[in-house]
């Protein structure tokens, strides 16, 4: 039995415990275990939205035991304080984890290079609880100065100063200068009072994109009426503020985000450390000092061939890392070759508040820039991405809602115009009458099938055999209801022609080809299939009008119907009056049967059941409540 600990369910942790699941899932003698002292993975990049109230809290957090359902992974809820290298143990505050392979994933903390007062009178964002705090931090400065009567203090509380200008600075100061907006409306301040101000001693802002895409972050910044103070000196941190040499900038919040170093356990590792109290590895990424110790994402200290500098720390590092660590600790315990280390990365995207950001992004040595909402498509789509890697269609889904459908005052790059929710009840009747058309269309057609089932009246004659029903030929210019036999009957009655929902001709020529193939003998005559296909239109018209009448499975019926209505469209066949029936069925998706309908039952109860199904568990296919 060989036995594999993942230390840390970050990044890189997950990631790779999910490959190493993969590799060894018909293993029974090779166990793994993932040890996180939080009981869910934090989506980092996407923190400083929940400081500054974009998404909701349990928008970044990714429960552990729901990413690993289904996977022989264990996942221990515990904090490792230390390492025993040569017993092969690690010292959790629960228990002690024997090993014979250990990855290393326990990620960065803040540091404050020893300047005076920084730790202790700074907020940080660096954890899910760091986020939690800003966040009430920034109501509680807001709700105390708006009672504040003393000019000073109000000012000092209306007053935050964020320390580093990196990514996660400059993320965050955007996002704060939006929901500066939010707390000014609802506590009547003027937005003029709130001072923001983002200070680096770098001489420039996020020093690692190119100048142009620098000078356009620094343009959007400042229109946002952010502050930005580079190549100052800072020197220490009070409860009023922050000091730059002699001049002081006043502030009751301070948020330092000014650099990072190896989480607090590498303290004490007996292990060769080399940067900011990162792990040293060599090519396969294992610990020079332990080859059965591997090391995956900021931990990480590394120099590829031919660089100059140790791989970054972010995620994309430990995303290449992770199959990496996994496929060698496959080739030690199965046997086979081990992978050298040679990341490619491909650049990096800085959002500034939830409409526009900067990127530079490409491939290694021929970067380009993005800005605006191209580059906050970017990030969207990696993040939905890396997202369906870890938790599949459940947190994808989650994530369009915190970010798109659910999003706070407008704060979305689509801008409010999907985020608007509406009660579900106004739909109720058009739900009901929507079904009664369907019920009503297809009990008129049921007579006549049961009458003579081999009437075909839906599909139109073969064109090739010159033999053309009163229906059809009323179809091909005239129609006023949803096929073409009622088509016929209504131009008869009314007398006058109505005009059929044009089709573009490729559309025609393919549906025509496939109804020769299927529905039509050569002769005039049509085969069995057209028959069935018949009577099963009429029993879906019947079926999905009575399911949106019940209000039972409606997101389903309104899809079936929008699917029926564009095939007699796309067979030439659907008269004006399809464009409500299919209008209606859009507006009907959104859930329509969960109010006044059995969905209000029947969903709940389903839903319980089949999230515990195995299935539903491995592939990650359901939404949460
Ligand atoms: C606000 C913010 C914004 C960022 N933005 C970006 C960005 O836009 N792009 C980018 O590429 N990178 C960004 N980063 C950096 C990126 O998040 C990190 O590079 C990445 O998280 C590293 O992954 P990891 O697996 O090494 O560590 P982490 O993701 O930090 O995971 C470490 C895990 O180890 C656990 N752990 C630590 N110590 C112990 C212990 N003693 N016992 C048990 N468990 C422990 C922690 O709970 C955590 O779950 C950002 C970081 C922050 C904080």
């Amino acid at each position: 039995m060989k036995k594999i600990v993942v230390l840390g369910g970050g990044y890189g942790g997950v990631l790779t415990a999910k490959k190493l699941a993969k590799n060894f899932k018909k293993n029974d003698d090779v166990q793994i275990q993932l040890i996180d002292r939080n009981p869910y993975h934090t989506m980092l990049t996407e923190l400083h939205e929940v400081a500054a109230n974009r998404t909701s809290e349990d928008a970044v957090k990714m429960d552990l035991k729901k990413i690993f359902a289904g996977l022989k992974v264990d996942v221990v809820l515990d904090e490792v304080e230390n390492i025993d290298f040569n017993a092969q143990s690690l010292q959790g505050q629960r228990a002690s984890y024997a090993y014979d392979y250990l990855v290393i994933g326990t990620g960065s903390k803040p540091t404050f290079f020893g300047i005076q007062g920084a730790e202790e009178n700074s907020y940080t964002l660096w954890s899910y609880d760091d986020a939690v705090k800003l966040k009430d931090r920034f109501r509680q400065m807001f709700t105390e100065a708006s009672k504040e009567t003393d000019p000073t203090i109000r000012r000092e509380k209306l007053s935050f100063v964020v320390v580093g200008a990196g990514f996660t600075g400059v993320e965050l100061i955007g996002e704060m200068a939006e929901y500066r907006k939010e707390l000014c409306r609802e506590f009547f301040i003027e937005e003029s009072e709130v001072r923001m101000i983002v200070a680096d001693m770098a001489p420039k802002i996020l020093p690692l994109l190119p100048d142009n895409l620098i000078a356009k972050a620094e343009k959007r910044l400042k229109k946002m009426d952010i502050e930005i103070i580079v190549g100052k000196q800072i020197t220490g941190v009070s409860e009023t503020g922050v000091d730059l040499g002699d001049q002081k900038l006043i502030a009751r919040t301070v948020i330092w985000t000014a650099g990072v170093e190896g989480a607090g356990i590498l303290d004490n590792l007996d292990v060769q450390q080399k940067g900011r109290k990162r792990i040293e590895t060599n090519a396969h990424l294992q610990s020079l000092d332990h080859e059965n110790v591997y090391v995956v994402g900021d931990n990480i200290f590394f120099i590829p061939e031919g660089e100059e500098r140790p791989v970054p720390q972010m995620v994309e590092n430990a995303e290449h890392a992770a199959p990496l660590i996994a496929h060698n600790i496959t080739a030690d315990i199965k046997g086979g070759t081990k992978k050298e280390y040679k990341p490619a990365f491909h650049g990096t995207m800085v959002s500034i508040g939830s409409r526009y950001g900067v990127a530079s992004v490409g491939l290694p040595g021929k970067f380009f820039p993005l800005t605006g909402l191209f580059a906050m498509f970017a990030k969207h789509a990696i993040n939905v991405l890396y997202l369906f890697t870890v938790l599949g269609f459940n947190k994808v889904w989650t994530y369009m809602m915190h970010e798109v459908f659910h999003a706070h005052d407008r704060r979305t790059f689509l801008g409010g115009h999907f985020s608007k929710r509406s009660p579900n009840f106004w739909l109720v009747p058009l739900r009901v009458f929507v079904g009664w058309m369907w019920l009503h269309e297809g009990w008129d057609k049921l007579q006549k099938v049961i009458d003579d089932p081999n009437n075909i009246f839906l599909i139109p004659a073969d064109p090739r055999a010159d033999v053309v029903s009163a229906a059809s030929e009323a179809v091909g210019n005239v129609a006023s209801t949803v096929d073409a036999q009622a088509a016929a009957s209504a131009v008869e009655t009314a007398g006058q022609a109505v005009t059929a929902i044009p089709v573009p001709g490729f559309v025609s020529d393919m549906v025509q080809s496939m109804m020769n193939l299927m529905f039509y003998t050569g002769d005039g005559g049509y085969t069995w299939l057209a028959t069935a296909f018949q009577i099963g239109m009429v029993a879906a018209e019947i079926i999905f009008g009575l399911m949106l009448i019940a209000g039972l499975f409606s997101a389903i019926a309104s899809l079936a119907t929008i699917a029926m209505g564009l095939m007699i469209w796309s067979s030439g066949m659907a008269p004006t009056d399809m464009w409500w029936y299919w209008f209606a069925a859009f507006a009907l998706i959104g859930g329509s049967g969960s109010v006044f309908g059995l969905d209000y039952y029947v969903l709940p109860w389903l839903k319980k059941h089949w999230k515990k199904t195995w299935f539903a568990k491995r592939w990650y296919l359901y939404t949460d409540d």
